[in-house]
């Protein structure tokens, strides 16, 4: 193990370009690099530190395509979900390297740069005390969907805002086995922190489809699939409906809800009833609660 923080690798890049492909420091170690296979860094100044640390940032990751996932699960799944993992960095404590020692390996099979880091190095990353023993480094993917190849629920937020409500969205489209998520307009960053760690994996088996306003009405147009969309002024209560497949669900902002242009996609506009004194339910509440109903007659224990 090398352990000299300032490995010349580490100092290849000098000034940053305005965009860029992810930065000498964070793309993986070529196939023919005879540097050690893993480096050790302890110090918080380090280039490739403050690259991954900079990823908490929406700007840098639209640069550069990548991403921070913490902890052993979520980098786990990405090596299963063939995802790129471009930097693993891992802290060594005390009696607990075997949980690491598996994903290290994958690691450095698949030529993801590993490195070990202290505590404090884990901590500036990840910017929480008591960090996971893992955070690595991972391109973005999203996928494409043809309106004639629509199959199954998919579930369509109009500009939502929360990273926590993504993350669990995402996370519940795959609970329930829906297809896939369309991020319609200026929606949070679904490979922010936040939402990255609400996924608690699913992101990594959950297609994400990006479109914006007028490109999810041509597709709706095309596919011509049937849309529900919710709202707090829907005249259909959603357990009375036969939800069919291929379907699309619409989900609107915190705020300000369904954006009324997209209430006139819909096929039907649907409510859950409120019994009590609070004027809506949580966007991602509501979405679970919704999609349990679509795909009820297709889950089985
Ligand atoms: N003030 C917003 C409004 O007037 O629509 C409330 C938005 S609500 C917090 C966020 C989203 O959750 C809504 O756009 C809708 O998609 C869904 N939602 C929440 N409660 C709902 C309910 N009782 N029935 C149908 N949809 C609901």
């Amino acid at each position: 193990m090398s352990q000299d923080p300032r490995s010349p690798q580490l100092y290849r890049r000098s000034k940053r370009p305005s965009a860029r492909p992810p930065s000498s420091a964070m793309a993986s170690r070529p196939e023919d690099e005879t540097k050690p296979a893993i480096r050790k860094i302890t110090s918080l100044a380090n280039d490739l530190i403050k690259d991954m640390r900079g990823l908490q940032s929406k700007k840098e990751r639209a640069e550069t395509g990548l991403f921070l996932a913490e902890g052993l699960k979520l980098v786990t799944d990405a090596f299963e979900s063939g995802w790129r993992v471009t930097t693993l960095a891992y802290c060594d404590r005390v009696g607990q390297q075997s949980m690491v020692s598996q994903a290290v390996a994958t690691a450095l099979q698949r030529g993801t740069d590993v490195v070990e880091v202290s505590e404090a190095v884990l901590e500036k990353i990840s910017r929480r005390d008591n960090p996971q023993m893992v955070v690595s480094v991972i391109a973005q993917q999203y996928a494409d969907l043809a309106p004639e190849a629509i199959k199954g629920t998919w579930v369509a937020l109009e500009g939502i805002k929360d990273p926590g409500n993504l993350g669990t969205i995402i996370r519940t489209v795959d609970s329930v086995g829906a297809s896939g998520v369309i991020l319609i307009d200026e929606t949070t960053d679904p490979f922010a922190i936040e939402a990255v760690r609400a996924t608690m994996g699913s992101l990594f088996h959950v297609p994400l489809v990006r479109m914006s306003r007028d490109a999810f009405a041509r597709f709706n147009h095309a596919a011509r699939v049937p849309v529900y969309a919710t709202h707090l002024k829907g005249a259909v209560d959603y357990r009375s409906v036969n939800y069919p497949e291929p379907a699309i669900l619409l989900m609107g902002n915190e705020q300000s809800g369904l954006n009324d242009a997209f209430v006139a996609l819909a096929t039907t506009v649907i409510k859950i009833p409120m019994a009590g004194q609070a004027d809506s339910l949580n966007l991602a509440i509501a979405t679970a609660v919704t999609l349990y109903e679509m795909r009820r007659s297709r889950l089985t224990l």
